[in-house]
């Protein structure tokens, strides 16, 4: 008997989608969806919406003056956890020369990389959801109200109340971090399951936090089911489900109307006339998901969003072509899901991201490892970046939007051609501002020899 993968076999998967071969050889490829459709006329989510968004940014703000009290790093901002936005011209010039291809238009990188608190991306959905808990426990107990100022949360008698429950949450690393120090902040108790592409230092900062981290020998599928049995037992217990969560998916889509008054502050317009297209790392899909939800809403068809993921990770782009998302996993169709991008090693995208954004995301495209070193060190060379490299998946993009087959007809069929050289590329930075010196000049030296 051969082995289905929701419902047919890989050969008939195969004859369905001649574009699988190259992905099941780990090639790289840029791939355009579709299924995308314009946003007007239509609901983009049809459970959540604008008001979802906009609860979530209110919650954050109630809890600014908590967080500019306990996380000093984040005073300047008055408690609000946002990045920068800045232009990259020298490395738009090296990328060009390393790929010996134009990019029309301008780079930008957006630096969620150094998110203060953890930096990464995961400092937007994964301290949301813990503050979210937080304040539902405290509610329910009658000790804050919503017109309180929540830097009281930093009292003793919230971490007393707090010590009786458990966060616990499955990572490959940077969820973890994220997930970990907000709720060690707190007063929670919290176990973080961590997978084998963990680094060490991200383990060892945690513990130093107080977490409990529980190592496993198998890959972020299996940690995110040890930790969600783990929860299932304790009454007390919630578990931030990386796979599920609307929660997380919000506090990153809260990214999206900053960002817009980012771009109104730097005078960079989007319209018509000056398309706007944003690459976005992907892992199981909740931190691009919830900032492309957040990116149509507010920009609508004037955004192009498209993913990033590792060619043996390609999660979120089985689950799209095949239409199957969680049904589909890389392991399935033969992909070992083992790359150095660990905050992108998934290999079962989440189970609602990609049914819920069908018709929103522009496309998928998949890097090799050694090109993320090459990136890495390009990036930190020419403009004094430092990322991790996760976060520089995106990077390809703008080279494979002009360069690849279904990238010039994705511009083609959406009449852009004409309007490129107006047009604004964001590189999103997901990661890399708390990677130890030596564990980044390992990172850096690797670039060149690879
Ligand atoms: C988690 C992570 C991502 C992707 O987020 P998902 O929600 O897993 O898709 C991208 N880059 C880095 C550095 C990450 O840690």
């Amino acid at each position: 008997m051969t082995n289905k993968i929701a419902g047919k076999t890989v050969e008939e998967w195969k004859n369905e989608l001649p574009e699988l071969q190259q992905i099941i050889d780990a090639e790289e490829v840029f791939w355009v969806n579709p299924q995308l459709e314009s946003c007007n006329n239509r609901m983009i989510n049809t459970e959540l919406g604008i008001a979802d968004i906009e609860d979530a940014e209110q919650r954050l703000l109630r809890f600014a003056p908590y967080l500019a009290k306990v996380f000093p790093e984040t005073k300047e901002k008055n408690g609000i956890i946002e990045s920068e936005l800045v232009s990259i011209p020298k490395m738009q010039q090296k990328l060009s020369e390393m790929f010996n291809q134009e990019i029309a238009g301008t780079l930008y990188l957006k630096c969620d990389s150094h998110l203060p608190i953890s930096g990464s991306v995961k400092a937007r959905g994964g301290i949301y959801e813990i503050l979210k808990v937080g304040e539902e426990i405290a509610f329910k107990h009658g000790i804050l109200s919503i017109t309180d100022d929540y830097s009281i949360m930093a009292d003793e008698k919230f971490r007393t109340l707090f010590s009786n429950y458990s966060i616990v949450v499955g990572s490959t690393g940077n969820l973890g971090l994220s997930i970990g120090i907000m709720s060690a902040q707190l007063g929670f108790k919290v176990i973080v399951h961590m997978s084998a592409d963990a680094k060490q230092w991200k383990k060892d900062l945690l513990r130093q936090k107080g977490a409990i981290v529980v190592e496993h020998n198998s890959d972020y599928g299996k940690a995110v089911e040890a930790g969600r049995q783990q929860s299932q037992e304790d009454p007390n217990s919630h578990f931030v489900d990386d796979e599920n969560s609307s929660t997380l998916f919000l506090g990153y889509a809260v990214a999206a109307k900053r960002f817009q008054k980012q771009l109104n502050d730097m005078k960079i317009p989007v319209d018509q006339d000056h398309p706007l297209f944003v690459y976005l790392p992907c892992g199981v899909g909740g931190a691009p998901g919830g900032i492309t939800f957040g990116l149509r809403t507010v920009f609508g068809d004037n955004v192009h969003c498209f993913f990033a993921e590792p060619t043996h990770s390609p999660a979120m782009l089985l689950g799209l072509m095949t239409r199957k998302h969680n049904e589909v996993s890389a392991q399935e169709f033969g992909i070992d899901n083992i790359t150095a991008a660990d905050g992108l090693a998934v290999g079962r995208p989440s189970g609602f991201v990609g049914k819920a954004l069908e018709k929103d995301i522009s496309g998928v495209f998949t890097i090799q490892d050694d090109c993320l070193y090459r990136i890495l060190r390009k990036l930190a060379d020419s403009e004094g970046k430092f990322l991790e490299p996760s976060a520089v998946a995106g990077f390809i993009g703008p080279v494979q939007l002009n360069a690849s087959s279904m990238g010039k007809d994705y511009l083609k069929n959406n009449h852009l051609e004409q309007k490129m050289q107006n047009a604004t590329h964001i590189l999103w930075a997901t990661g890399g501002g708390m990677v130890p010196k030596d564990v980044m000049d390992d990172f850096y030296r690797k670039g060149a020899n690879s």
